[in-house]
This record gives structure tokens, C-alpha cells and sequence, in this order.
């Protein structure tokens, strides 16, 4: 049978969007409001960030928000909304990459310490970005606000394999002895080229290694969906299977198309899904 999935897109624009911060919101707040763990707060304030920029204060609080506003406490309405798709323009400078960063920390570790459903090590969030430069700076903030927090943030790399399904889900480490070269991660951050050509070198998809992503990040989304980058970005969000994905997109610069090109590819994700349940 095909699920219905009610689909959700928040476009958030600080600048012209109703969905931007009506008041000011502190990190403080935020803490309090959504029980940000005291590791994570305290990672920012040892990197000095004291107040939330304007993007922050408009993404923040919707995207940790997300889990208890739309899928309830338990996670398992039918009728839930599975995944938001929030896209982001902020002008370069304006702190994104902590915008999307502390909610996929927080997310992660929610899964798995709070419903204890994803187990250490296994990706359960993946953020492209277009350069190798780019994927290396995200992976560096990433680390340093992840510290202390038993989450692994790793910055893929040429010849890196993903562990099968099973052995990401198994409950020793034994499993990938001999293969020093597997993915160890939570977050997995990479250049969609070098991902998308490790997922078509993967021996049997059928070994769905990424069936726990639930966030994926599309940083400078213009640039990833645009032609050059366009086929392997696909290529990666076609590979995640879980029903429950989050997918964001951000960019300094709205494209003359970006709006109607990220809503067809929400559009192709979902009835791919769809047919994939169908079988
Ligand atoms: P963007 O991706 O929007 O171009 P970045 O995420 O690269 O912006 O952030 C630009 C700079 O602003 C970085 O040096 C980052 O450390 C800094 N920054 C981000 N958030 C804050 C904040 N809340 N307070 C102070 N500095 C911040
Ligand atoms: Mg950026």
C-alpha cells in the first residue's frame, strides 16, 4: 500500500518571511526550551558565541522544535508530518553553518540516548556542502561543538566505505576489524562526488548502510542543485530510505529557480519512496 505522507515546506527568510524570530531568543532560552544538553551549550559559549545571529534566532527554535511539534512523543502517528523541508537564505557570514549544526547534534543525540533507537556510530545525519575546503570548515565547527558529546562528526574521504546495515547495527565493533577504512560517524559530512560515488561502489544496496539517516543537509544548496552538482546531490538523497528524513537546504543567494527545483526534488524523493514501499 502507498503511504501518505503529508508534506510540510517551511521557506524561512529572516528578512521577508513571517517564520523569522518575533522576538529576541538567547541561547539561554533555548537551552531551557528545548533541553539542550549542557555539553552542547556549553561547547558554545567556550567558542564565544553569546548571542544567536538573526538566522539563528529564526532557525534555531523551529528546527529543534521539530520532533515534538510533528511527530508527537512517540514518533509513530501515520498521519504525522515525516520530514520538513526548510529552506534557508541568509547572506554569507550570517552563521548558518551553527544554524544547522547545533539541531543535528541535538537531534542525534536525542536518538540516541533519548528513544535509544540509533546506536553509536551509525550515520544518522549527513551534511553536503559543494568544495572539499567547505566540507573540511563545516566538519572542524561541527567537532568542536560536538565535543564532549559522544557524537562523531567525520568528514568522508576518498576510499572511505560505509559499514553494511548490520554491522552499523550490531552490537560489537568486531564486526568491522580488518576494514580500517569503514565510516565510523554520526554526522557524515562530505561533497556529494565522493559520496555518491562510494554509494555506487557499495556491493549490495540491498545492505541499506544510510536506512538511519533522518537529517540530511544541503549546505549552499543553490550550488548542489545546480547542473554540476545536481545528478550526484540526487543521487545521495535517492539513496535515503527512511520515511522519517528531515531535509534543510541553505544558501546565501536564492537562484532564479532554486524554490521550484528543491520542491521537484522533494516531489521525485517521495514518490520514490512511495513506489519503493509499494513492492
Ligand atoms: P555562513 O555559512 O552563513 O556564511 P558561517 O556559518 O560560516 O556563515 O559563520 C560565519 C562566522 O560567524 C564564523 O566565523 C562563525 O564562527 C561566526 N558565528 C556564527 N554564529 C555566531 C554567533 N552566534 N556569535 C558570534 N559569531 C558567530
Ligand atoms: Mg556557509
Amino acid at each position: 500500500t502507498l503511504k501518505q505522507h503529508k508534506l510540510k515546506v517551511t521557506w524561512l527568510n529572516p528578512t521577508t518571511s513571517q517564520a523569522g524570530p518575533k522576538r529576541k531568543v538567547s541561547f539561554g532560552d533555548m537551552r531551557q526550551r528545548f533541553t539542550l544538553s549542557s555539553r552542547l551549550a556549553g561547547n558554545l559559549d567556550d567558542q564565544g558565541y553569546t548571542a544567536p545571529t538573526e538566522v539563528q534566532m529564526g532557525a534555531l527554535p523551529l528546527l529543534l522544535d521539530t520532533p515534538e511539534r510533528y511527530l508527537g512523543s512517540h514518533g509513530e502517528d501515520s498521519e504525522a508530518v515525516g520530514n520538513i523541508n526548510l529552506l534557508t537564505v541568509a547572506p554569507t557570514g550570517s552563521g548558518k553553518t551553527l544554524a544547522f549544526m547545533i539541531p543535528l547534534l541535538h537531534r542525534v543525540q536525542t536518538r540516541r540516548y533519548g528513544d535509544g533507537t540509533v546506536n553509536k556510530n551509525t550515520v544518522s545525519a549527513i551534511v553536503l556542502a559543494p568544495t572539499k575546503e567547505l566540507v573540511s570548515q563545516i566538519t572542524n565547527e561541527g567537532r568542536k561543538l560536538a565535543k564532549g558529546t559522544g557524537i562523531k562528526v567525520t568528514q568522508m574521504r576518498r576510499g572511505m566505505r560505509l559499514a553494511t546495515s548490520q554491522a552499523a547495527n550490531g552490537t560489537t565493533d568486531s564486526a568491522t576489524v580488518g576494514q580500517d577504512l569503514t565510516v565510523k560517524a554520526d554526522v557524515l559530512i562530505s561533497t556529494p562526488g565522493l559520496l555518491h560515488s562510494m554509494l555506487g561502489e557499495e556491493q549490495s544496496p540491498a545492505n541499506d548502510s544510510l536506512c538511519n539517516v533522518r537529517d540530511l543537509v544541503l549546505d549552499e544548496a543553490d550550488v548542489l542543485l545546480d547542473p554540476l552538482f545536481r545528478e550526484q546531490t540526487l543521487g545521495v538523497w535517492n539513496r535515503l530510505s527512511n520515511s522519517k528524513l528531515s531535509v534543510s537546504l541553505w544558501s546565501a543567494t536564492i537562484g532564479s529557480n532554486i524554490e521550484e527545483l528543491a520542491a521537484s526534488t522533494i516531489r521525485d524523493w517521495r514518490s520514490n519512496l512511495s513506489s519503493s514501499d509499494a513492492e
